[in-house]
């Protein structure tokens, strides 16, 4: 496809915009003002549109396909959400109005939408307090080791070590390696999780907290989790859940009654931000009530005569770790999302994607090899092990040869712990039919594998490009390289 630049024929012209009525005033100096016309493409309306059109019909969606990326949870965001947050007495508010500007006709009600979603993820949580500040899942897990720390610190202990599983998502160790812990992997079972003897042979006085996922990666809930909970709790250590994918616990199970301190959620994963591209995201963190004084600043609280107000006056809080109320609008998609899915809504959602991920996992546990042959919970782990072995066909090529047959890869050699893994995320808002469409396409890879490997190694033939190399290609960007050899 040619860049923008490539179609501009010299004298081509979109629309003309209006002549402007108000005088035209410069205060800029001379020599900052363009002395010749910008260097830009010139282009009819159409050529724009045409072009844009077909950049976006490039782009991978899951308004467009099925996308099951494991641990990623790409659901369907309802556009409702999305109506929600365009309406103009939201989104054109400025962040600095007075909290009571114009009698609170201004900003009481965005106030109250953090108020109330506080209130709500309590209640589906079973913590204490939130705060709404986060702006990443990985910014709420920095968040959640600093309260850790300012705990230990208030109480004089002398705290070192985070725990984490081997099978722990990336930014559970980052996160608490970059506050300045020391962190220790503990090993998983043969079943897939971490238990209680594991996590005793590595405990010890200078443990501040440990950090997991549950279900963890492999789409597992682990059964011993109380005890668990327990055993860091009895060297004062504290309990850091990471629920950037709630899906599957939604309305069942709240990480608060087992006894986690620290929770963060992904509002772009589990409560209807769209998710992907790097953002924005927001990643609320919920503590149980003795950590409530360490939260970052600002609080919304709602005063005795009502209204809602910021409060920054508190002594023990960790300080600012945003400006502003973190991303409002993602926290306002999250609040219509939950109020009008309601609670059986909620439990729906948890119930279809476990439905979801473990009809997956039946139909292909055959075809494909299941390492942890359980009950999963939002997503299930496949490998392509036996076709590395037998047809030197790895999880990358199935990966690309789904692409070729209309369908996002699922997530690819993650968890580290599985060779050759297939990390298979549905969700709850696919249809069986989809879910079918796209067991029939793994079970004719899987078919291929055997007697056309060669065809899977130059999949994909049907996208805009063919193989890439990934790492080049993210590390490596040159969005005008053809520009500049242009000069
Ligand atoms: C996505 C994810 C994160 C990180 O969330 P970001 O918003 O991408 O920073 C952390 N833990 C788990 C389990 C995740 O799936």
């Amino acid at each position: 496809m040619k860049l923008l630049y490539e179609k501009s024929i010299p004298g081509r012209r979109g629309v003309q915009p209006c002549t402007h009525d108000v005088p035209v005033s410069i205060n800029l100096s001379a020599d900052l003002l363009r002395q010749e016309p910008a260097e830009l493409p010139e282009l009819s309306e159409l050529d724009v549109i045409r072009h844009f059109t077909e950049l976006a019909r490039r782009n991978f969606g899951v308004d467009t396909n099925f996308y099951p990326l494991g641990s990623c949870t790409m659901k369907y965001n309802p556009k409702m959400a999305e109506a929600c947050a365009a309406l103009p007495g939201f989104a054109d508010l400025h962040p600095l109005l007075p909290q009571l500007a114009c009698g609170g006709m201004l900003t009481q009600g965005a106030l109250q939408v953090l108020y109330e979603t506080d209130l709500l993820l309590r209640e589906i949580t079973g913590m204490a307090a939130f705060t709404m500040q986060p702006m990443a899942g990985a910014h709420g897990e920095l968040t959640g080791i600093m309260l850790m720390a300012a705990y230990h610190r208030r109480r004089g202990s002398k705290k070192t070590t985070i725990l984490v599983p081997d099978s722990s998502h990336g930014t559970n160790p980052a996160s608490a390696a970059i506050a300045g812990y020391e962190v220790v992997s503990i090993p998983s079972t043969e079943k897939g999780i971490m238990d209680v003897e594991a996590v005793k042979a590595v405990l010890h006085e200078g443990v501040a907290g440990l950090m997991l996922t549950c279900p963890n990666t492999l789409g597992l809930f682990n059964p011993h989790i109380k005890e668990i909970c327990d055993l860091i709790h009895s060297v004062d250590g504290l309990v850091y859940y990471d629920g950037a994918n709630l899906n599957a616990i939604l309305g069942k199970v709240r990480p608060g009654d087992i006894g986690f301190d620290i929770v963060h959620l992904n509002l772009h994963k589990t409560f209807a931000t769209p998710h992907g591209g790097g953002g924005p995201g927001a990643g609320p963190v919920g503590v149980a009530k003795k950590l409530v004084e360490y939260l970052p600043v600002s609080l919304v609280v709602k005063r005795d005569d009502g209204a809602y107000a910021l409060d920054y006056d508190r002594p023990h809080s960790i300080g600012y770790i945003a400006p502003f109320y973190g991303n409002f609008g993602i926290i306002l998609r999250a609040y219509a999302y939950i109020r009008m899915l309601g609670r059986q809504g909620l439990i729906r959602v948890a119930e279809n994607a476990v439905l979801n991920a473990n009809y997956i996992m039946h139909k292909l546990k055959d075809a494909f090899d299941l390492p942890y042959p359980r009950t999963c919970k939002h997503e299930c782990v496949l490998s392509a092990s036996r076709q590395k072995r037998e047809n030197e066909v790895r999880a990358l090529d199935i990966a690309k040869g789904l692409l070729d047959a209309g369908f996002h890869p699922p997530t690819i050699y993650f968890p580290l712990i599985v060779d050759e893994a297939l990390m298979i995320e549905p969700t709850e808002t696919e249809s069986k039919e989809t879910l079918d469409s796209f067991i029939a396409a793994m079970l004719e890879l899987a078919q291929i594998a055997k007697t056309d490997p060669a065809s899977l190694h130059n999949a994909p033939v049907t996208t805009p490009v063919s193989r890439l190399d990934e790492t080049a290609a993210a590390k490596n960007v040159h969005v005008t390289a053809d520009l500049a050899a242009k000069g």
